[in-house]
């Protein structure tokens, strides 16, 4: 019966020395989705995070930041605005997978993640071996298309306080400096000076 002789094959690979089952080749999982007007669902997220060992929230933001698109997790599923071909998906799957799970040294998904002074490492219960690993990081802010030009008038969310005083608000790449402006306030300012990435601004009105 087929039935005995696969317990038999699975009899014989139990029984096999450690190092030949290292060499059983690791299965890319499959991302599985779904267009539904104007989402994309993706229906196994979980399951796939669970197959390759990490927490579905960082398999999560890692999708949604490479797609440019928001989501959430809705109990096995992620649903993300927009509308995603699967191969689309699982190439970043597989980026996930390349940048966070496999080892670069010997290949194998065995992988976690730990963290030693400070630095992330992937530690490969496999072979042993440890790699820094980039932290995820949350989308870039857009750059600014333009170089901004004294005069200009922009409108900027003042998030800090400067050491002179002056509201610090960020832009693109640009840090802005806006004097009589407080640290909370949106406010629309105007460029009164330019010195690389670092603009010089002061405020013509208080938005609120
Ligand atoms: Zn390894």
């Amino acid at each position: 019966m087929n039935y005995d002789y696969e317990k038999l094959l699975e009899k014989a690979y139990e029984e096999l020395p450690e190092k030949v089952k290292e060499h059983k080749r690791f299965e890319v999982p499959q991302v599985q989705s779904i267009i539904q007007g104007k989402v994309t669902v993706v229906q196994n997220l979980v399951e796939v995070a669970k197959l390759i060992n990490r927490p579905p929230e960082m398999l999560v933001k890692y999708l949604l930041r490479e797609l440019g698109t928001a989501g959430s997790l809705e109990g096995q599923y992620l649903i993300m605005k927009g509308q995603f071909r699967q191969p689309q998906i699982q190439e970043k799957f597989e980026s996930f997978l390349a940048q966070y799970v496999l080892c670069p040294e010997c290949g194998r998904p065995d992988t976690r993640i730990i963290k030693e002074d400070r630095i992330t490492l992937l530690k490969c219960e496999a072979c042993g071996s440890r790699h820094p690993l980039g932290a995820i990081r949350a989308a870039p802010v857009p750059k600014r298309s333009t170089k901004p030009e004294i005069g200009e008038e922009i409108t900027v969310q003042i998030t800090q306080t400067g050491k002179r005083g002056d509201g610090v608000a960020k832009l693109g790449e640009y840090i802005i400096y806006v004097s009589g402006a407080r640290e909370g306030q949106r406010v629309k300012a105007r460029i009164t000076g330019v010195q690389g990435t670092r603009i010089f601004a002061t405020v013509v009105e208080v938005l609120r």
